[in-house]
Protein backbone atom coordinates (compact mmCIF):
# COMPACT_ATOMS: atom_id res chain seq x y z
CA UNK A 1 0.00 0.00 0.00
CA UNK A 2 2.73 2.02 -0.26
CA UNK A 3 2.45 3.87 -3.19
CA UNK A 4 -1.03 4.63 -2.01
CA UNK A 5 -0.78 6.25 1.59
CA UNK A 6 -2.40 9.90 0.63
CA UNK A 7 -5.19 11.23 -2.22
CA UNK A 8 -4.77 14.45 -4.22
CA UNK A 9 -8.42 15.02 -3.02
CA UNK A 10 -6.62 15.05 0.35
CA UNK A 11 -3.98 16.95 -0.55
CA UNK A 12 -5.80 19.50 -2.56
CA UNK A 13 -8.51 20.05 -0.48
CA UNK A 14 -6.39 20.79 3.01
CA UNK A 15 -4.42 23.45 0.19
CA UNK A 16 -8.16 24.67 -0.76
CA UNK A 17 -8.74 25.10 2.76
CA UNK A 18 -5.35 26.51 3.95
CA UNK A 19 -5.15 29.64 0.84
CA UNK A 20 -9.03 30.05 1.51
CA UNK A 21 -8.87 28.63 -2.69
CA UNK A 22 -12.48 27.92 -4.35
CA UNK A 23 -12.15 23.85 -4.33
CA UNK A 24 -12.67 22.55 -7.62
CA UNK A 25 -10.73 19.44 -7.30
CA UNK A 26 -13.06 17.21 -5.16
CA UNK A 27 -15.99 16.21 -6.99
CA UNK A 28 -19.05 16.79 -4.23
CA UNK A 29 -22.21 18.87 -4.92
CA UNK A 30 -21.95 21.92 -2.40
CA UNK A 31 -25.73 21.75 -2.89
CA UNK A 32 -28.20 18.97 -1.14
CA UNK A 33 -29.90 16.35 -2.15
CA UNK A 34 -33.92 16.27 -2.71
CA UNK A 35 -35.89 17.46 0.80
CA UNK A 36 -38.21 14.59 0.52
CA UNK A 37 -35.26 12.54 1.11
CA UNK A 38 -33.78 14.50 3.54
CA UNK A 39 -36.68 14.72 5.45
CA UNK A 40 -37.27 10.24 5.08
CA UNK A 41 -33.45 9.83 6.66
CA UNK A 42 -33.91 12.08 9.75
CA UNK A 43 -37.38 10.65 10.33
CA UNK A 44 -35.50 7.05 10.15
CA UNK A 45 -32.98 8.29 12.48
CA UNK A 46 -35.53 9.72 15.08
CA UNK A 47 -37.58 6.47 14.10
CA UNK A 48 -35.18 4.01 14.76
CA UNK A 49 -34.32 2.46 12.10
CA UNK A 50 -30.53 2.81 13.31
CA UNK A 51 -29.32 -0.96 13.75
CA UNK A 52 -28.02 -3.43 11.38
CA UNK A 53 -30.00 -4.08 8.16
CA UNK A 54 -30.13 -7.44 6.61
CA UNK A 55 -26.75 -8.16 4.81
CA UNK A 56 -28.00 -8.07 1.43
CA UNK A 57 -29.45 -4.72 2.36
CA UNK A 58 -33.09 -3.90 3.35
CA UNK A 59 -36.13 -5.44 0.45
CA UNK A 60 -37.31 -1.94 -0.64
CA UNK A 61 -34.27 -0.52 -1.53
CA UNK A 62 -32.96 -3.99 -3.50
CA UNK A 63 -36.68 -3.81 -5.09
CA UNK A 64 -36.12 -0.08 -5.91
CA UNK A 65 -32.85 -0.67 -7.82
CA UNK A 66 -34.33 -3.34 -10.06
CA UNK A 67 -37.35 -0.90 -10.60
CA UNK A 68 -34.97 1.98 -11.42
CA UNK A 69 -33.46 -0.47 -14.03
CA UNK A 70 -36.77 -1.14 -15.62
CA UNK A 71 -38.07 2.11 -16.16
CA UNK A 72 -34.85 3.73 -17.20
CA UNK A 73 -33.19 0.74 -19.50
CA UNK A 74 -36.16 -1.90 -19.59
CA UNK A 75 -33.37 -4.17 -17.99
CA UNK A 76 -34.62 -7.24 -16.12
CA UNK A 77 -33.61 -7.25 -12.60
CA UNK A 78 -34.57 -10.14 -10.02
CA UNK A 79 -34.04 -7.78 -6.64
CA UNK A 80 -32.82 -10.79 -5.34
CA UNK A 81 -29.65 -10.22 -7.37
CA UNK A 82 -29.18 -6.48 -5.89
CA UNK A 83 -26.52 -6.07 -3.06
CA UNK A 84 -26.45 -2.70 -1.01
CA UNK A 85 -22.66 -2.04 -0.82
CA UNK A 86 -20.84 1.07 1.27
CA UNK A 87 -20.95 3.42 -1.92
CA UNK A 88 -20.19 2.25 -5.10
CA UNK A 89 -16.63 2.00 -3.67
CA UNK A 90 -17.38 -0.79 -1.72
CA UNK A 91 -19.10 -2.30 -4.60
CA UNK A 92 -15.97 -2.50 -6.71
CA UNK A 93 -13.35 -3.51 -4.04
CA UNK A 94 -15.78 -6.53 -3.53
CA UNK A 95 -15.65 -7.57 -7.10
CA UNK A 96 -12.25 -6.99 -7.29
CA UNK A 97 -11.45 -9.12 -4.31
CA UNK A 98 -13.94 -11.18 -4.88
CA UNK A 99 -12.86 -12.35 -8.42
CA UNK A 100 -9.03 -11.70 -9.17
CA UNK A 101 -6.19 -13.32 -7.30
CA UNK A 102 -2.54 -12.99 -7.76
CA UNK A 103 -1.33 -13.43 -11.58
CA UNK A 104 -5.22 -12.16 -12.87
CA UNK A 105 -4.76 -8.92 -14.53
CA UNK A 106 -7.75 -6.51 -14.53
CA UNK A 107 -8.12 -4.54 -17.69
CA UNK A 108 -9.25 -0.63 -17.35
CA UNK A 109 -9.13 2.87 -18.81
CA UNK A 110 -6.09 5.41 -18.06
CA UNK A 111 -7.01 7.85 -16.70
CA UNK A 112 -8.92 6.03 -14.04
CA UNK A 113 -11.25 6.72 -11.34
CA UNK A 114 -8.17 6.38 -8.15
CA UNK A 115 -9.46 3.47 -5.62
CA UNK A 116 -9.28 1.89 -9.26
CA UNK A 117 -5.60 1.02 -8.94
CA UNK A 118 -5.57 0.66 -5.23
CA UNK A 119 -8.41 -1.61 -4.92
CA UNK A 120 -6.60 -4.37 -8.10
CA UNK A 121 -3.04 -3.51 -5.68
CA UNK A 122 -5.34 -5.13 -2.53
CA UNK A 123 -6.31 -8.16 -4.32
CA UNK A 124 -2.74 -8.64 -6.04
CA UNK A 125 -3.92 -9.09 -9.53
CA UNK A 126 -2.14 -6.65 -11.82
CA UNK A 127 -3.53 -3.81 -13.88
CA UNK A 128 -3.60 -3.74 -17.35
CA UNK A 129 -4.44 0.37 -18.04
CA UNK A 130 -5.51 1.60 -21.79
CA UNK A 131 -5.11 5.03 -22.43
CA UNK A 132 -7.79 6.85 -23.26
CA UNK A 133 -6.35 9.88 -25.63
CA UNK A 134 -8.17 13.09 -27.17
CA UNK A 135 -8.46 13.76 -30.66
CA UNK A 136 -7.73 10.11 -31.91
CA UNK A 137 -10.23 9.71 -35.07
CA UNK A 138 -10.34 13.26 -35.41
CA UNK A 139 -12.61 13.96 -32.74
CA UNK A 140 -11.95 16.47 -29.49
CA UNK A 141 -13.12 13.86 -27.19
CA UNK A 142 -11.49 11.13 -25.37
CA UNK A 143 -11.33 7.57 -26.98
CA UNK A 144 -8.96 4.52 -26.77
CA UNK A 145 -7.19 3.18 -29.69
CA UNK A 146 -9.05 -0.44 -30.28
CA UNK A 147 -5.72 -2.05 -30.99
CA UNK A 148 -4.69 -0.97 -27.53
CA UNK A 149 -7.25 -2.24 -26.50
CA UNK A 150 -7.33 -5.42 -27.69
CA UNK A 151 -3.60 -5.73 -26.67
CA UNK A 152 -4.41 -5.53 -23.13
CA UNK A 153 -6.17 -8.42 -23.39
CA UNK A 154 -4.83 -12.44 -22.54
CA UNK A 155 -5.53 -15.74 -21.40
CA UNK A 156 -4.91 -13.57 -18.22
CA UNK A 157 -7.52 -11.00 -17.88
CA UNK A 158 -10.27 -11.95 -14.97
CA UNK A 159 -11.87 -8.45 -15.28
CA UNK A 160 -12.62 -5.76 -17.35
CA UNK A 161 -13.52 -2.70 -15.25
CA UNK A 162 -15.23 0.08 -17.70
CA UNK A 163 -16.51 3.33 -16.45
CA UNK A 164 -18.66 4.79 -18.16
CA UNK A 165 -19.53 8.44 -18.11
CA UNK A 166 -15.96 8.44 -17.33
CA UNK A 167 -14.29 10.27 -14.36
CA UNK A 168 -12.24 12.19 -15.23
CA UNK A 169 -12.51 12.89 -18.89
CA UNK A 170 -16.51 13.33 -19.22
CA UNK A 171 -16.38 10.53 -22.17
CA UNK A 172 -19.45 8.75 -22.20
CA UNK A 173 -18.60 5.52 -24.39
CA UNK A 174 -20.98 5.15 -27.74
CA UNK A 175 -22.88 1.53 -28.48
CA UNK A 176 -19.92 0.55 -30.80
CA UNK A 177 -17.12 1.21 -28.48
CA UNK A 178 -19.26 -0.71 -25.34
CA UNK A 179 -19.88 -3.54 -27.95
CA UNK A 180 -16.35 -3.91 -28.85
CA UNK A 181 -15.19 -4.09 -24.99
CA UNK A 182 -18.04 -7.00 -24.81
CA UNK A 183 -17.09 -8.63 -27.23
CA UNK A 184 -12.94 -8.48 -25.69
CA UNK A 185 -14.51 -10.06 -22.72
CA UNK A 186 -16.77 -12.54 -24.56
CA UNK A 187 -13.31 -13.61 -26.49
CA UNK A 188 -11.11 -14.03 -23.12
CA UNK A 189 -13.93 -15.17 -21.07
CA UNK A 190 -13.47 -11.90 -18.73
CA UNK A 191 -16.16 -10.69 -16.21
CA UNK A 192 -17.29 -7.11 -17.00
CA UNK A 193 -17.61 -4.77 -13.82
CA UNK A 194 -19.18 -1.57 -15.05
CA UNK A 195 -19.05 1.67 -13.01
CA UNK A 196 -21.87 3.33 -13.89
CA UNK A 197 -22.16 5.85 -11.00
CA UNK A 198 -22.81 8.63 -13.64
CA UNK A 199 -25.61 7.65 -15.01
CA UNK A 200 -28.23 10.38 -14.36
CA UNK A 201 -25.30 12.68 -15.61
CA UNK A 202 -25.48 12.87 -19.29
CA UNK A 203 -25.48 15.79 -21.59
CA UNK A 204 -26.48 17.20 -24.71
CA UNK A 205 -29.50 14.90 -25.24
CA UNK A 206 -26.96 11.42 -24.82
CA UNK A 207 -28.29 8.75 -23.11
CA UNK A 208 -26.93 6.28 -21.03
CA UNK A 209 -26.34 2.69 -22.25
CA UNK A 210 -25.57 -0.05 -19.51
CA UNK A 211 -23.26 -2.20 -20.70
CA UNK A 212 -25.33 -5.16 -18.88
CA UNK A 213 -28.31 -4.49 -21.74
CA UNK A 214 -25.53 -5.47 -24.80
CA UNK A 215 -26.85 -8.10 -26.06
CA UNK A 216 -24.98 -11.38 -24.62
CA UNK A 217 -23.36 -9.39 -21.86
CA UNK A 218 -25.73 -10.02 -18.94
CA UNK A 219 -24.32 -13.36 -17.90
CA UNK A 220 -20.77 -11.90 -17.13
CA UNK A 221 -22.01 -8.41 -16.01
CA UNK A 222 -22.04 -6.50 -12.54
CA UNK A 223 -23.68 -3.32 -12.62
CA UNK A 224 -22.91 -0.79 -10.15
CA UNK A 225 -23.94 2.53 -9.30
CA UNK A 226 -23.97 5.07 -6.41
CA UNK A 227 -27.10 6.88 -4.37
CA UNK A 228 -24.31 9.69 -3.59
CA UNK A 229 -23.70 10.46 -7.08
CA UNK A 230 -27.63 10.77 -8.33
CA UNK A 231 -29.01 12.16 -5.24
CA UNK A 232 -26.28 14.72 -4.64
CA UNK A 233 -25.52 13.32 -1.45
CA UNK A 234 -21.74 11.64 -1.66
CA UNK A 235 -21.17 11.19 2.48
CA UNK A 236 -23.72 8.86 2.94
CA UNK A 237 -22.17 6.47 0.95
CA UNK A 238 -24.79 4.15 -0.01
CA UNK A 239 -24.49 2.29 -3.58
CA UNK A 240 -25.27 -1.40 -5.15
CA UNK A 241 -24.48 -3.90 -7.09
CA UNK A 242 -26.59 -5.92 -9.49
CA UNK A 243 -25.49 -9.10 -11.68
CA UNK A 244 -25.84 -12.82 -12.44
CA UNK A 245 -26.19 -15.47 -9.68
CA UNK A 246 -22.64 -16.73 -9.08
CA UNK A 247 -21.00 -13.90 -9.54
CA UNK A 248 -22.85 -11.80 -7.16
CA UNK A 249 -22.97 -14.83 -4.42
CA UNK A 250 -19.02 -14.26 -4.72
CA UNK A 251 -19.41 -10.49 -4.65
CA UNK A 252 -21.24 -10.84 -1.31
CA UNK A 253 -18.84 -12.86 0.40
CA UNK A 254 -16.15 -10.10 -0.02
CA UNK A 255 -18.88 -7.50 0.88
CA UNK A 256 -19.61 -9.05 3.92
CA UNK A 257 -16.71 -9.24 5.68
CA UNK A 258 -15.36 -5.68 4.55
CA UNK A 259 -18.34 -3.63 6.41
CA UNK A 260 -20.88 -6.17 6.66
CA UNK A 261 -23.60 -3.63 6.27
CA UNK A 262 -24.54 -0.05 6.28
CA UNK A 263 -26.28 2.54 5.99
CA UNK A 264 -29.32 1.62 7.97
CA UNK A 265 -31.68 4.75 8.00
CA UNK A 266 -30.31 5.95 4.52
CA UNK A 267 -31.78 2.68 2.51
CA UNK A 268 -35.41 3.15 2.70
CA UNK A 269 -35.45 6.93 1.87
CA UNK A 270 -33.16 6.21 -0.99
CA UNK A 271 -36.17 3.02 -1.98
CA UNK A 272 -38.33 6.13 -1.99
CA UNK A 273 -36.37 8.85 -4.00
CA UNK A 274 -35.23 6.31 -7.02
CA UNK A 275 -39.12 6.51 -7.37
CA UNK A 276 -39.28 10.22 -7.73
CA UNK A 277 -40.35 11.49 -11.02
CA UNK A 278 -38.46 11.79 -14.02
CA UNK A 279 -38.23 15.96 -14.22
CA UNK A 280 -36.06 14.57 -10.70
CA UNK A 281 -33.45 13.04 -13.18
CA UNK A 282 -34.32 15.82 -15.98
CA UNK A 283 -33.46 18.66 -13.51
CA UNK A 284 -30.23 16.72 -11.97
CA UNK A 285 -29.15 16.55 -15.70
CA UNK A 286 -29.54 19.63 -17.36
CA UNK A 287 -28.92 21.97 -14.42
CA UNK A 288 -25.41 20.33 -14.47
CA UNK A 289 -24.65 20.87 -18.33
CA UNK A 290 -25.73 24.54 -17.72
CA UNK A 291 -22.81 24.59 -15.06
CA UNK A 292 -20.62 22.56 -17.25
CA UNK A 293 -21.09 25.74 -19.87
CA UNK A 294 -20.24 28.19 -17.14
CA UNK A 295 -17.22 26.82 -16.12
CA UNK A 296 -16.03 25.45 -20.13
CA UNK A 297 -16.61 28.79 -21.38
CA UNK A 298 -14.54 30.17 -18.41
CA UNK A 299 -11.49 28.00 -18.55
CA UNK A 300 -11.74 28.45 -22.63
CA UNK A 301 -11.57 32.00 -22.11
CA UNK A 302 -8.46 31.74 -19.58
CA UNK A 303 -6.53 30.18 -21.83
CA UNK A 304 -7.08 26.75 -21.50
CA UNK A 305 -7.47 23.79 -23.75
CA UNK A 306 -10.99 22.48 -22.72
CA UNK A 307 -12.24 19.14 -23.78
CA UNK A 308 -15.93 18.65 -24.55
CA UNK A 309 -17.18 16.61 -21.35
CA UNK A 310 -20.69 14.54 -21.95
CA UNK A 311 -21.34 13.71 -18.65
CA UNK A 312 -19.79 12.87 -15.02
CA UNK A 313 -19.07 16.33 -12.94
CA UNK A 314 -16.14 17.05 -14.61
CA UNK A 315 -14.20 18.51 -17.48
CA UNK A 316 -10.50 18.46 -18.14
CA UNK A 317 -8.29 20.96 -19.72
CA UNK A 318 -4.57 21.00 -21.24
CA UNK A 319 -2.58 23.77 -19.59
CA UNK A 320 0.22 23.35 -22.31
CA UNK A 321 -1.51 26.37 -24.06
CA UNK A 322 -0.56 28.71 -21.09
CA UNK A 323 3.22 27.68 -21.31
CA UNK A 324 2.69 25.53 -18.56
CA UNK A 325 4.56 21.78 -18.68
CA UNK A 326 4.06 19.94 -15.44
CA UNK A 327 -0.36 19.79 -14.58
CA UNK A 328 0.66 18.65 -11.06
CA UNK A 329 3.07 21.43 -10.42
CA UNK A 330 0.47 23.69 -12.16
CA UNK A 331 -2.04 22.21 -9.64
CA UNK A 332 0.04 22.87 -6.48
CA UNK A 333 0.55 26.72 -7.96
CA UNK A 334 -3.09 27.47 -9.16
CA UNK A 335 -4.56 28.55 -5.08
CA UNK A 336 -2.01 31.05 -4.39
CA UNK A 337 -1.93 32.14 -7.87
CA UNK A 338 -5.78 32.63 -8.46
CA UNK A 339 -7.99 31.28 -5.61
CA UNK A 340 -9.13 28.47 -7.23
CA UNK A 341 -7.94 24.61 -6.92
CA UNK A 342 -8.07 21.47 -9.09
CA UNK A 343 -6.72 18.34 -9.29
CA UNK A 344 -3.92 16.89 -12.12
CA UNK A 345 -4.85 13.92 -14.19
CA UNK A 346 -1.31 12.99 -13.60
CA UNK A 347 -2.55 11.26 -10.27
CA UNK A 348 -5.21 8.80 -12.14
CA UNK A 349 -2.86 7.65 -14.56
CA UNK A 350 -0.50 4.12 -14.68
CA UNK A 351 1.58 6.13 -17.03
CA UNK A 352 1.84 9.70 -15.70
CA UNK A 353 3.04 10.82 -18.72
CA UNK A 354 -0.44 10.34 -20.52
CA UNK A 355 -1.91 13.18 -18.54
CA UNK A 356 1.15 15.66 -17.77
CA UNK A 357 -0.45 18.01 -18.71
CA UNK A 358 -4.09 17.52 -18.13
CA UNK A 359 -6.50 19.23 -15.31
CA UNK A 360 -9.38 18.49 -14.09
CA UNK A 361 -12.05 20.99 -12.79
CA UNK A 362 -15.53 19.86 -11.34
CA UNK A 363 -18.20 21.76 -11.84
CA UNK A 364 -21.06 20.21 -9.63
CA UNK A 365 -20.93 23.50 -7.51
CA UNK A 366 -23.14 26.70 -7.07
CA UNK A 367 -23.56 28.73 -10.31
CA UNK A 368 -22.48 31.84 -8.05
CA UNK A 369 -19.00 29.39 -6.93
CA UNK A 370 -18.66 28.59 -10.55
CA UNK A 371 -18.83 32.51 -11.64
CA UNK A 372 -16.60 33.39 -9.15
CA UNK A 373 -13.74 30.64 -10.06
CA UNK A 374 -14.23 31.95 -13.53
CA UNK A 375 -13.79 35.54 -12.67
CA UNK A 376 -10.71 34.65 -10.92
CA UNK A 377 -9.15 32.29 -13.63
CA UNK A 378 -9.58 35.31 -15.87
CA UNK A 379 -6.49 36.50 -14.13
CA UNK A 380 -4.40 33.26 -14.42
CA UNK A 381 -2.50 34.47 -17.88
CA UNK A 382 -1.67 37.64 -16.01
CA UNK A 383 -0.40 35.57 -12.74
CA UNK A 384 1.77 33.25 -14.71
CA UNK A 385 3.60 35.95 -16.27
C1 LIG B 1 -17.60 8.83 -7.02
C2 LIG B 1 -17.20 7.62 -7.79
C3 LIG B 1 -17.28 6.34 -7.22
C4 LIG B 1 -17.57 6.12 -5.76
O1 LIG B 1 -18.88 6.23 -5.38
P1 LIG B 1 -19.25 6.16 -3.82
O2 LIG B 1 -20.68 5.78 -3.84
O3 LIG B 1 -18.98 7.51 -3.25
O4 LIG B 1 -18.39 5.13 -3.18
C5 LIG B 1 -16.98 5.25 -8.01
N1 LIG B 1 -16.61 5.39 -9.29
C6 LIG B 1 -16.50 6.60 -9.86
C7 LIG B 1 -16.06 6.70 -11.27
C8 LIG B 1 -16.76 7.76 -9.13
O5 LIG B 1 -16.59 8.96 -9.69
Amino acid sequence: MRPFTSTIFAEMSALALRTGAINLGQGFPDTDGPPSLLADVAANVIGGVNQYPPGPGIPALRTAVAEHQRRFYGQEVDPERVLITTGATEAIASAILALCEPGDEVVTFQPYYDSYAATIALSGATLRAVPLRPGSSGSPTFAFDPAELRAAFSERTRVVLVNTPHNPTGTVLDREQLTLLGQLAVEFDAVIVADEVYEHMLYDGREHVPMATLPGLADRTLTISSAGKTFSVTGWKVGWVHGPVDLLGSVRAAKQFLTYVSGAPFQPAIANALALPDSFYDDLASGLQSKRDLLSAGLRAAGLTVYPSSGTYFVVTDVAPLGVADGAEFCWRLPDLVGVAAVPVSVFCADPDLGRTLVRFAFCKKDEVLTEAVSRLANLQKALS
